[in-house]
């Protein structure tokens, strides 16, 4: 999905566009999905793919939503980031390149990863509740 800059300042809030497509971060404890924790699946906040679901969401204390895994190979892709004097490895939605947060590798089993996820790059469909 290739729109350009101005048409994504249409759908985008000025705090989404700043997270997703120039790469920027939340402050920490400050994202909607932080402490979030209802069944459901996490999907992009620029074009809906779906990224990440409650199942697989964990307390890691960063200030991020965190995930120990992701919904599918389609989901996120991974880029070499060296910005802030960091070697970091950036994660993408996999559909619309737009930026989501960081992978480590300091996360739970069964994976050992810890997606960290700003809670703009989201949004949140829930579970079916019957
Ligand atoms: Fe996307």
């Amino acid at each position: 999905m290739n729109k350009k800059k101005d048409e994504w300042e249409v759908t985008l809030s000025p705090e989404q566009f700043k997270v997703l497509r120039e790469c920027g971060t939340e402050p920490p404890f400050t994202g909607k999905y932080v402490n979030h924790k209802n069944d459901g699946i996490y999907v992009c906040a620029g074009c809906g793919n779906e990224l990440f679901s409650s199942d697989t969401k964990y307390e890691s204390g960063s200030g991020w939503p965190s995930f120990w895994n992701q919904t599918s190979e389609n989901s996120t892709e991974r880029r070499i980031d060296n910005s802030s004097g960091m070697k970091r490895i950036e994660i993408i939605c996999k559909k619309c390149g737009g930026h989501l947060g960081h992978v480590f590798d300091d996360g739970p089993n069964p994976t050992g990863l810890r997606y960290c996820v700003n809670s703009l790059s989201l949004d949140f469909k829930a579970a079916d509740t019957e």
